[in-house]
């Protein structure tokens, strides 16, 4: 199924991860939070990025202490959620094992958990987190069609999904996105077909640890590391900008039109990141980098 456009989310130039703003991360405490929020919407940043699992089932009801006080922020604020993993957690004693689940029961509940956590009435992008090998695509059709015709939840997709499994659900139900792992650590993507089944749909995919988690900055003795932050560093030079707006850079040079969910909890990093939308590669500095990440020859 293709989407028209106007059936498409718009996306900011890249999407803010919450995954490390509290007790996975940062522990923000809610002012902090707060602030953080804001100086992101401030940057034109409102696309958020949450899942139902992080913090342990507490990170949406973090960010909904910050929204339940703010309808200005609701209102501006575009949250995508996730469902379909079920973790082990203090709060969640009916899970028995980590395992995953897409039925429609599941769905619904997790859903109305989310809302009810973040304080809003409607989720902008609602995405099943990880494949699920019982997933009925005829039934999470169903489930996603409720779910829009109540205004729960506007658009839907999927995250880690393979080509196959994208094709299959999205026969039934349009799908706006495929949220995968890409950075030049971990460059599968443009391969195995998920960034071209994208373009040739016309929706945009969303990347996340767009720097490895972390892995691309600070000091290192591993030499593949080295050789592509040398590389970034180098480019870096004659563009004027920093090591990870280099690697951004490499994101949103792909003609798929990439949007990064960038991780940081530092607002002055996560405003860099922006600034990497002024920078563009050259065909060869682009393949430079594949080379670094690849350790040999890439064309
Ligand atoms: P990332 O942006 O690759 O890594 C962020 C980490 O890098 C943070 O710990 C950050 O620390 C650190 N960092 C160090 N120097 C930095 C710099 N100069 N600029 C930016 N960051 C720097 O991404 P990620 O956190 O692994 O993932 C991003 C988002 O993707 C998550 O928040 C989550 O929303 C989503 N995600 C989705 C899935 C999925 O399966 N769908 C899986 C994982 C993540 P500081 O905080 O100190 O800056």
């Amino acid at each position: 199924m293709t989407n028209t456009t106007s059936s498409l989310p718009q996306f900011s130039p890249v999407i803010v991860g919450t995954m490390r703003f509290g007790s996975w991360g940062a522990q923000m405490d809610r002012p902090t939070l707060e602030k953080l929020v804001d100086a992101c919407v401030d940057l034109g940043l409102y696309d958020f990025d949450l899942a139902d699992i992080y913090g342990d089932y507490t990170e949406e009801a973090h960010l909904g202490e910050v929204l339940k006080g703010r309808k200005d922020l609701v209102q501006r604020l575009r949250l995508t959620t996730k469902c379909g993993i079920k973790m082990l957690a203090d709060n969640r004693p009916s899970h028995r094992i980590k395992s995953y689940d897409s039925t429609g029961k599941h769905i619904l509940q997790s859903v109305d958990q989310s809302l009810q956590d973040l304080g809003v009435e409607q989720i902008e992008i609602l995405l099943l987190h990880r494949p699920d090998y019982l997933m009925d695509p005829h039934e999470v059709s169903e489930v996603f069609t409720r779910l829009q015709e109540a205004g729960k939840v506007k658009f839907f997709g999927v995250s880690n999904f393979s080509t196959s499994q994208f094709s299959l659900l999205n026969s039934l139900f349009p799908l706006v996105t495929n949220q995968v792992e890409l950075s030049l650590l971990q460059a599968q993507a443009l391969d195995d077909g998920t960034l071209d089944q994208c373009f040739q749909l016309g929706i945009q995919p969303t990347v996340w640890s767009p720097f490895g988690g972390g892995a691309l900055f600070g000091e290192t003795d591993d030499p593949r590391l080295q050789k592509i932050k040398s590389t970034a560093e180098s480019i870096g030079e004659r563009h004027q900008a920093t090591i990870d707006q280099v690697l951004l850079a490499w994101i949103f040079k792909h003609p798929s039109r990439i949007v990064p969910i960038v991780g940081s909890t530092k607002i002055s990093r996560i405003a860099s990141a922006l600034k990497a939308t002024e920078i563009q590669l050259t065909h060869e500095e682009w393949y430079e980098l594949l080379e670094a990440a690849k350790g040999h020859e890439v064309a």
